[in-house]
């Protein structure tokens, strides 16, 4: 089968011919309809994520159908719909007992970091793994949901958000399009902060109460966020940008006891003084990835029409250069899907 390929650190990605994966004891296998690219395949192929693995397919937001079951998973599951959750944890930890698989000390895979992923044709995963998609869903509306919209589940669980609070998410992308609709949902009075105006405008018909755009710089952004909520600043930032700019003015327009949760990264350290977190007790916290539950929990809510995933166009998988561009150069107003 066809799959894109990593092969380390500041080396291309590359187009191969790999063997077709075979299912094991309590195992299915996907033939994978839709793959979403996320901003992780940039890090993985700029250098700054190196996890020491390669080769490597990558990709880890997959939708498809269950085409071979192994021993001991019910054979009526062939022909199911699925979205696959991309960490299998050890289940034994004390992290997997709690239901926060993201963080197992023992993973036994983890789909497009570790093990190969999704931008190929077929993968093999446990049978639990594989999560049943809602009708109402097709391929490529769904694969967002694996990380755009599970992410912004968790984070938003991170960040103890609570009813009338302000969130601003400094970011618009499919995690930034998650966080807006979910915030807004759980009562929040949401602002969304980016440099790409038809990207607020989509934020906006999501929910957003308030955009701003950045492409003049973020100087006075802490200034603003200030001024639209009668100077009490904001009670969760979500920072899916992180360069030393926007680290700054996302520390500076903290509301007393906000929370600064990073989703994102960049090349840039994050630097503060601890007078700016102590006057205000504020809290600098993080969120990786997501758990089994949050994932369900997400797929509901899509099914429903609560929450949309955006998808800016779907690609075959040998047209995943253009995709990495769209990526690279922000070009890409939603999800950028690869269907193998
Ligand atoms: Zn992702
Ligand atoms: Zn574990």
């Amino acid at each position: 089968m066809r799959a894109v390929r990593y092969h380390g650190p500041g080396k291309p990605f590359r187009l191969e011919d790999v063997p077709v994966p075979q299912t094991g004891p309590g195992e299915v296998r996907v033939r994978i309809r839709a793959a979403g690219m996320c901003h992780t395949e940039l890090h993985f192929e700029s250098g700054l994520l190196d996890l020491g693995v390669a080769p490597l397919t990558m990709g880890h937001e997959m939708a498809g159908e269950i085409d071979q079951v192994g021993e001991g998973v019910n054979s009526s599951r062939l022909g199911e719909r699925v979205l696959v959750y991309y960490y299998s944890g050890c289940g034994e930890c004390g992290w997997c007992r709690r239901g926060d698989e993201n963080l197992c000390d023992a993973l036994k895979a983890e789909y497009g970091f570790f093990n190969d992923g999704a931008y190929a044709e077929h993968i093999v995963v446990p049978a639990r793994n594989a999560v049943p998609l809602p009708e109402s869903l097709s391929f490529a509306e769904a694969a967002p949901v694996g990380c755009g919209v599970t992410t912004a589940l968790h984070a938003i669980a991170l960040s103890r958000l609570q009813e009338g609070e302000v969130v601003v998410v400094y970011g618009i992308g499919s995690v930034g399009y998650g966080l807006v609709q979910v915030a807004r949902l759980r009562g929040a009075r949401v602002v969304a902060v980016g440099r790409t105006q038809a990207k607020l405008d989509l934020a906006r018909e999501l929910g957003a109460h308030e955009v701003v755009n950045v492409a003049e710089g973020a100087g006075d952004l802490p200034a603003r966020i200030r001024d639209l909520t009668g100077g009490r600043g904001a009670d969760v930032v979500f920072e899916l940008v992180a360069t030393r700019d926007t680290m700054e003015a996302s520390t500076a327009m903290l509301a007393k006891r906000g929370r600064l949760v990073f989703i994102g990264y960049s090349q840039d350290a994050y630097t503060v003084h601890p007078i700016h977190l102590v006057i205000n007790e504020a809290v600098v916290t993080a969120s990786v990835g997501n758990t089994l539950k949050e994932l369900k929990e997400a797929l509901a809510l899509v099914g429903d029409g609560k929450v949309r995933t955006v998808v800016d166009r779907s690609l075959p998988l040998e047209a995943w250069e253009e995709g990495m561009k769209a990526l690279r150069e922000g070009t890409a107003l939603g999800r950028t899907i690869l269907t193998p």
